[in-house]
């Protein structure tokens, strides 16, 4: 591995903490992820990922930005991407799933705040996060009310918040709204960029955009085969990388990955024995490297065999309809397209119930986990109606946060809801 302390220090990173949460993370993806017995072959790409997660794309960021193009941070999958990557821009996801920098979080937020808040806001505070640093707009949105006030404070910190108004109805004024507030974020975005967008690079953008989404399609039919020709923890980290690689190169290696999957499916190779018990999980995101639950489930015999999250299936689930002639009609097809999107934040949320009866049924489900991060009360509260929505297949829910100390408890619980899937 390159040396890239120099880089490091320019950015601003509390190189010691740095050096130790590098030692932790290495450590960590060794005992979960290299542990893993029958792994496709493509996933050394995505190990590679990881190996170089503040080192190589950091670098390649880097050196984007010295020829002038510019970087668009991100916490939500409401934000337009294609609009970003119209621009030339380069959109990487912030979201963070470690428990890090949390005295100095709690500085600044009350201390009973979702965990993956208090990691984005531990991670730029503690000088840890390489991309903070590079972005040149941090783009938030008015989703959860923790979200929405701790960016007030990051932007007192950052001094680069942009925040996009996005409604919780879905009614025609609701419509309006945010259609307005894609156009905003366009000009937003062509102002920091310094360019305007024309019909051809939105179109250059959009496709880049859903052909990453098709890549993802692809992965998630492939999970609905028994046995599954790749674990939930491969699957998860493909998906969280997918919000800060090149979407390019992630797109190929994925699709590389899937024509692997094919051939195991046709093979009738899995990583876990037929008819190993197969789990679906519906709720809080799980940003990197937040692969406590995988790993507990996956570790007890079962299999994860989708993620109805943002991390997710709601990240790709809908495909921008790149069928337009203008670049006003490109946004109110983008404007549409991303409100179909069913965050718990939304009130009435009934489409995701639907979505997650779909799932279930698609990919076979046993039964299914409800995950929520500990004050994350949108989730927390719409578990009820999931479970009312999904009949008989086996449910239950979990709270959990980022740290260690419940890892046995909920090995305990979920060894014994597994025992019902049998
Ligand atoms: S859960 Fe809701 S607020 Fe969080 S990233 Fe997803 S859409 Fe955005
Ligand atoms: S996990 Fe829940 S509480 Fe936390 S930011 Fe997302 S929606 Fe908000």
């Amino acid at each position: 591995m390159s040396d890239y302390t120099e880089m490091w220090r320019k950015l601003g990173l509390n190189l010691e903490n740095h050096a130790g949460l590098l030692g932790v993370l290495t450590e960590g993806y060794k005992n979960i992820y290299l542990s893993q017995k029958g792994r496709p072959k493509g996933m050394e790409y995505f190990d590679f990922v990881i190996s170089e997660v503040h080192g190589l794309r950091i670098k390649e960021i880097y050196d984007a930005k010295q020829t002038g193009r510019k970087v668009v941070g991100t916490f939500c999958v409401y934000v337009p991407e294609e609009i970003v990557l119209a621009t030339d821009g380069i959109c990487i996801g912030l979201c963070a799933g470690a428990e890090v920098g949390t005295d100095e979080a709690e500085k600044f937020i009350p201390r009973n705040t979702c965990a993956l808040i208090k990691a984005f806001m531990g991670f730029k505070l503690a000088g840890l996060c390489p991309y903070v640093q590079l972005t040149d707009l941090i783009v938030g949105e008015t989703t959860c009310d923790g979200k929405k006030k701790a960016y007030e404070i990051f932007n007192n910190i950052t001094g680069k918040v942009y925040v996009m108004e996005l409604p919780n109805m879905k009614n025609e004024e609701s419509k309006k709204l945010w259609h307005s507030e894609v156009v905003r974020f366009k000009d937003a975005t062509e102002a920091i960029t310094g360019k305007t967008i024309t019909l051809a690079n939105m179109k250059k953008g959009a496709t880049l955009v859903n052909e990453r989404r098709r890549a993802l399609q692809r992965l998630s039919k492939l999970r609905a085969a028994d046995p599954s020709p790749i674990s939930g923890l491969d699957a998860l980290l493909v998906n969280q990388v997918s919000f800060y690689d090149d979407p390019v190169r992630f797109t190929r290696m994925t699709n590389r990955l899937c024509d692997e999957l094919e051939e195991r499916v046709k093979q009738g190779t899995g990583v876990a024995p037929k008819g190993a018990p197969r789990v679906l999980i519906s709720g809080s995101p799980m940003a990197i490297p937040n692969w406590k639950l995988h790993s507990i489930i996956e570790g007890s015999g079962a299999v994860v065999v989708g993620e109805e999250s943002c991390v997710g299936e709601r990240n790709f689930r809908d495909l921008l309809d790149e069928n337009f002639s203008s670049v006003d009609e490109a946004l109110e097809k983008i404007a549409s397209r991303y409100l179909e999107i069913d965050c718990a934040c939304f009130t009435p949320n009934d489409e995701r119930l639907e979505n997650i009866k779909a799932m279930t049924e698609k990919l076979h489900a046993d039964g299914l986990i409800h995950y929520a991060l500990q004050f994350c009360t949108p989730y927390m509260m719409e578990a009820y109606k999931v479970e009312k929505a999904i009949g008989t297949i086996p449910f239950m829910r979990l709270e959990t946060d980022y740290s260690m100390g419940d890892f046995g408890q909920l090995k305990t619980r979920v060894e014994a809801f597994l025992e019902m899937l049998q």
